[in-house]
């Protein structure tokens, strides 16, 4: 087990990560080898104190040399839920693998993609985020996948596998995937709805001649980078549609922190990189 484990490879779970590796703690880092969009996607940056009018691309190379000197190794995998126990958490991922610390430090960022209507009420009841997950429960079934990045296109694969048909809504362009099960809707869904459980994907008109505006589905995948931090953590405390943290970055829960964009405005690296420090002084004083 270890000491921490670190869901979000942006600038606030580097930042902690480096802080953790500092002060001697053994813990994992999860998130993306790029480390994260939203830096790559920075045109310039001129408002990070050390680092003069540098893109978004240089400052992720500085920080992905930062991760190297310092011997961390980003965990390419995608954390699908996060679960306290007694006295320790338990971590699942994407490729179905478990793990266990002794506490938490999310740094998932935000989602800039809206929610659609329904999606919170039927999470869990028909609506999923995590494909090796719940894929296999659609076997023989006809599925609605939103997804929002090409990275995660082996996802609907792997839902293909199993469900007779996939309706697929991508977010992003230039869609690779393609199988005879697999129709690609470029449309987004206004709602989804149901009685008990998702029955149906709803569309503000009909996507296309041959599609109508509802389409009879067993259940939706929402394929995102970053899963909602409520959704993610069960029983994390909320305030305006961010992680409550206090002035130490702890939550609600026992051992579990946040840090970055997921715990509120404003939006920026500084902010970010401040409270993964604080994050992990908070985990090191905790441990003690
Ligand atoms: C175009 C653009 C330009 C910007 N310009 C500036 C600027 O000039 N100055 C400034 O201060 N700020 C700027 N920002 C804001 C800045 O990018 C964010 O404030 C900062 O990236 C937040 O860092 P973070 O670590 O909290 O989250 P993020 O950078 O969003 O990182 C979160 C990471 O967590 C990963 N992740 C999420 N969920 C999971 C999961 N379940 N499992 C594993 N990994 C997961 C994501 O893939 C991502 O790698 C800009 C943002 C954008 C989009």
């Amino acid at each position: 087990m270890t000491d921490c484990i670190i869901v979000g490879s942006g600038a606030a779970g580097v930042s902690a990560a480096l802080t953790l590796k500092a002060n001697a703690k053994n813990f994992m880092l999860f998130g993306s080898p790029d480390l994260s969009e939203k830096i790559a996607k920075a045109e310039r940056i001129r408002n990070y104190p050390g680092l003069s009018n540098i893109s978004g691309k240089e400052f992720a190379e500085v920080l992905k040399i930062q991760l190297k000197e310092a011997d961390i190794e980003v965990c390419n995998e995608r954390v699908t839920g996060v679960y306290a126990l007694k006295d320790k958490f338990s971590v699942l991922t994407e490729q179905g693998n478990t793990y266990e610390s002794k506490t938490v430090i999310i740094a998932c960022g935000v989602e800039s993609v809206k929610q659609i209507d329904g999606e919170t009420e039927f999470s869990g009841r028909g609506v999923s985020y995590c494909a090796t997950c719940d894929g296999f429960l659609y076997k023989g079934k006809t599925i609605g996948v939103v997804c929002t990045s090409k990275r995660l296109e082996h996802e609907i694969g792997y839902l293909a596998d199993f469900a007779k048909q996939v309706y697929l809504v991508p977010m992003y362009k230039d869609v690779e995937i393609s199988r005879e099960n697999i129709t690609v809707i470029k449309k987004m869904p206004k709602k989804i709805d149901g009685k008990l459980r998702v029955d149906r994907l709803v569309f503000a008109a009909p996507p296309a001649e041959d599609i109508p505006a509802e389409l009879p589905v067993d259940g939706v995948f929402m394929l995102r980078e970053s899963v909602s931090p409520a959704i993610l953590v069960g029983g994390l405390e909320q305030e305006n549609g961010h992680v409550k943290v206090g002035r130490d970055t702890s939550t609600n829960l026992k051992g579990c922190f946040a840090a970055g964009d997921c715990t509120g405005r404003p939006y920026q690296y500084a902010k970010a990189v401040g409270e993964g420090n604080i994050a992990a002084h908070a985990v090191s004083e905790y441990l003690k």
